[in-house]
């Protein structure tokens, strides 16, 4: 045994620390340096933010990082295995410290010799990834990261930034005020106060009180790695890193594009949000949202796409060749081509006092953490789609009643047909067909539901759960008259295009628009934001993949 692993990891614990062959070892050392080590060298200190890889030839190294109750080790390598997780391949700072505990040899590999192996030698990028990628699921699972969130179940943002954490499948150690010991000492060794809530605290260093999502970015250093520079020209720049925005990302930057993605919150987009996506090509018994997106993600970095975290783009600059767009932290980036892939948001209830509920009652996603929040409790869902059917069976696990409101008289419109027999089958979930939501009430929580029906009138439940599943509108409202747009405000491409919608941009050039090209030459939408998609994953991910061979036909004329 090398390593501490949960007990549900340790068949794969093979994976998780795999053993390089002594020929496997000549191969990675054809791309770095060895040196010796002596015990009690420290190869990587925490917190570094340039750091490389180590084979162990010889010896023994130990991954540890320093909490308030002293040292952990996270793992112990030993002759043929290697150190590393997802940062390394993202370009991350390193979560722990990584020292000598028996003298021998390593080979040392820089970041950008190991991004080179991983993309030419498929054999050792299949063990490096997998093992990067589990290390990282055994992270999360132990809570083994560099930050602490101290919050509160009763606070909505709290439950907003460890939603921002996981989906970034970033790991983190949780603190909750109402149910862990946390002495008063503590809090006063920090500084801080109930009303501070949630807090962050990065590497032991800095303590953010209530920080919005992109300050948590900064603070980890999620896009420290990345150059944003106007100056610098990408070949492509994919805004929303969605099925569709990682789907371009992954076939852009593995044919030797210069890619950089933008992304307003997580890797993932709504799929991200999905507990369990079962007819997405390739995953037979189904995969979380959340391991897609973070797959995707690491696979569109392997080939060496960057990108930014938590920062919306605010304005497209479309009078000008290279297009610029601006980042809301003011910066900008230039770029030859653009793909949009900005997708959808969640819809609201038009009810007034809604917002007033959002996180205390009111929730849009249906994770692992609002499950655990109306556990053995009764839930509303309002919605008939798949997104509301999906969330019904999930919730139905550990609710105590999932009732399903539809407007219309059924979800065999709107519901694929697995789904429709998932929820009819499950005991405790209950179906009312037209039916609506028309008030809230409650405190600092949701107390009651108030729900109308077309005949039979207005029920109240004391019912402090409820799930909006109501669909999305497209995310285009900031690309300011740019681009032509349907009456839905999805963004028009390729056939769907009329001579009006070219006469009225001034399209240039005497070729038509590509198939996915808007109005703007160069400019393409895909997935969920572009007009006439289907609404799915694999579709959104096949638009990404079909929209980069057109960008290449356009860098070609440019
Ligand atoms: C709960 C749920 C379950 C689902 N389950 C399935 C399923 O089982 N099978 C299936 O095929 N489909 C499923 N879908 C549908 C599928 O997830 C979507 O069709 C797909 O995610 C669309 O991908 P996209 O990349 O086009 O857009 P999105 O997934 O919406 O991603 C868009 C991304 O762009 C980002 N963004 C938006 N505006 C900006 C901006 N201005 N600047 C920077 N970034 C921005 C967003 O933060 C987001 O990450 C599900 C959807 C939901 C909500």
């Amino acid at each position: 045994m090398t390593a501490t692993v949960p007990l549900s990891l340790a068949p794969r614990e093979e994976q998780v620390f795999p053993v390089l062959t002594p020929a496997q070892i000549e191969r990675v050392a054809a791309h770095g340096k060895r040196r010796t080590v002596q015990r009690g060298d420290v190869l990587i200190e925490a917190g570094a933010q340039h750091y490389p890889l180590f084979v162990v030839v010889g010896g023994e190294l130990e991954v540890v990082r320093t909490t308030c109750a002293g040292e952990e080790i996270g793992a112990t390598h030993r002759q043929g295995q290697f150190s590393g997780e997802l940062n390394l391949v993202t370009g991350r700072r390193g979560l722990a410290t990584v020292r000598v505990t028996e003298p021998g040899e390593v080979i040392e590999v820089e970041r950008d010799s190991l991004l080179a192996m991983l993309q030419t030698d498929a054999e050792l990028s299949e063990i490096f990834m997998r093992a990067f990628i589990l290390r990282r699921v055994v992270l999360i699972d132990r809570g083994f990261g560099d930050v602490v969130v101290l919050g509160s179940k009763y606070s909505p943002r709290t439950l907003e930034v460890r939603e921002f954490l996981s989906r970034n499948a970033h790991p983190y150690t949780y603190l909750d005020l109402d149910s862990d010991e946390i002495s008063q000492e503590s809090l006063d060794r920090w500084r801080i106060s109930a009303d501070d809530i949630p807090v962050v605290i990065c590497r032991g260093e800095a303590t953010l009180k209530n920080p919005t999502n992109a300050e948590i970015a900064d603070c980890i250093g999620f896009n420290e790695a990345i150059d944003v520079d106007e100056s610098h020209i990408r070949d492509l720049v994919i805004v929303g890193a969605g099925p569709a925005g990682l789907g371009a990302a992954v076939y852009a930057a593995s044919e030797g594009l210069d890619v950089l993605m933008i992304e307003a919150n997580a890797p993932g987009g709504q799929a991200g949000s999905s507990m369990r996506i079962e007819n997405y090509l390739g995953f037979p018994s189904g995969i979380t949202g959340q391991e897609l997106a973070t797959r995707a993600f690491s696979q569109a970095e392997k080939f060496g796409a960057q990108m930014i975290i938590a920062k919306d783009a605010t304005r497209l600059r479309c009078d000008r060749r290279p297009y610029t767009i601006e980042i809301d932290n003011g910066a900008r980036v230039a770029a030859r081509t653009v793909i949009l892939a900005t997708g959808a948001e969640y819809r609201g209830l038009p009810i007034e006092n809604v917002a007033s509920f959002n996180g205390a009652g009111v929730y849009y996603l249906a994770t692992p953490m609002e499950a655990q929040l109306c556990k053995g409790e009764d839930v509303i869902i309002v919605g008939g789609g798949n997104s509301a059917g999906q969330a019904a069976v999930y919730l139905a696990d550990t609710a105590r009643r999932v009732i399903m409101l539809v407007r219309s008289g059924g979800l065999a419109e709107t519901m694929s047909r697995y789904l429709v027999r998932r929820v009819e089958d499950n005991p405790r979930i209950e179906v009312r067909t037209n039916c609506q939501v028309v008030a809230l009430e409650g405190g600092t929580h949701l107390e009651k539901i108030r729900c109308r029906n077309g005949t039979t009138g207005d029920v109240v439940e004391d019912i402090r759960h409820l799930f909006v599943m109501t669909g999305a509108v497209p995310a285009t409202k900031w690309l300011d008259n740019c681009l032509a747009l349907d009456d839905h405000g999805f963004i028009k491409t390729g056939p769907d295009l009329s001579p009006e919608d070219l006469n009225a941009a001034q399209w240039p050039l005497t070729r038509q628009p590509h198939l996915l090209e808007t109005t703007l030459p160069g400019v393409f939408a895909v997935g969920d934001v572009r007009g006439g998609n289907i609404k799915r994953v694999a579709s959104a991910v096949g638009e990404g993949s079909i929209a980069v061979a057109f960008v290449h036909q356009v860098l070609r004329e440019q």
